[in-house]
């Protein structure tokens, strides 16, 4: 016949559970002593006459938690990697861009360095800015370092799990073009990829003359207004010179407003258009 559980008294079992041993006992497993006993419940069933047997091994214990912990932190990263694999897939660079090693990205001794810190964290803060966002034209002569901050920092908010969009204008208006005589891909589709991204890095901006070209322009303001009104951070890349004040905002100039016509010149100054001139950087 089966014992009765209550084979003792609440009151034994309560004061079993106030008065383990002070006896200590060695882990089989590690070796660690440890001090630990719970009230054997053998003893509580009155099928056994040892009133406590040892607990858990406080030291396999804090093994285990650091061994789940260590497959945890494996997974989010994992999980972390994919997702940002997938951000760069999608980003628009270059894949010679994407497999460049991580190492080599902009570092303090670069002389971009501070645009790269400055971007990220107008970009971060974005969000809550209530008087608008921050856009960005970052120009200089080739090899002053351009391409190479832009492809950086889209790596980098990538990382950071950001979505972000590389478009090339020269090659994007090539792409609108081929669109209109091709059967798989029609021109919405391309617009489509502004949707996802957060940070739009605009590289040859003002590669066209947009107030030559009116089906140029037309879609360059319907663009530009688009991410004005869906709130994105745009970062042009540019060899086109144009001119800022002492607190780097633009400043409209004939040249530009020939360069890119008014309603899309009217949209960068509504993002208050933050210029980097990387040509003759105040700082070095
Ligand atoms: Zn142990």
């Amino acid at each position: 016949m089966k014992k009765a559980f209550n084979a003792i008294s609440r009151d034994e079992y309560n004061q079993l559970n106030k008065n383990f041993p002070d006896e200590e006992w060695v882990c089989k497993t590690c070796r660690y002593i440890n001090n630990t006993w719970l009230v054997n419940t053998g003893y509580v069933c009155g099928s056994s006459d040892i009133k406590y047997k040892k607990g858990f091994c406080k030291n396999c214990r804090d093994i285990q938690a650091r061994e789940a912990k260590e497959k945890e932190d494996e997974l989010i990263m994992v999980n972390q990697k994919l997702k940002s694999e997938k951000l760069l897939a999608e980003s628009g660079l270059a894949e010679r861009i994407i497999r460049v090693n991580s190492d080599k990205m902009i570092t303090p001794e670069n002389k971009s360095y501070i645009w790269y810190k400055r971007i990220m964290s107008e970009i971060e803060e974005v969000r809550d800015r209530p008087e608008g966002n921050r856009w960005f034209y970052i120009y200089g002569q080739n090899s002053t370092g351009k391409t190479y901050l832009m492809e950086n920092t889209v790596k980098r908010l990538v990382y950071k799990g950001i979505p972000v969009l590389y478009i090339n204008e020269n090659r994007f208006f090539d792409k609108i073009k081929d669109s209109w005589e091709s059967k798989e891909i029609r021109e919405s589709d391309i617009y489509k990829m502004f949707e996802k991204a957060n940070v739009i890095f605009w590289d040859e901006f003002m590669f066209y003359n947009y107030t030559k070209a009116e089906w140029k322009y037309e879609r360059l303001y319907k663009i530009l207004d688009y991410l004005t009104e869906s709130n994105k951070t745009v970062v042009f890349c540019s060899n086109v010179r144009v001119e800022h004040d002492k607190y780097f905002a633009l400043v409209e100039t004939k040249e530009l407003m020939n360069r890119v016509g008014l309603r899309p010149l009217s949209r960068l100054k509504r993002n208050n258009l933050f210029v980097v001139n990387l040509d003759n950087d105040p700082f070095f």
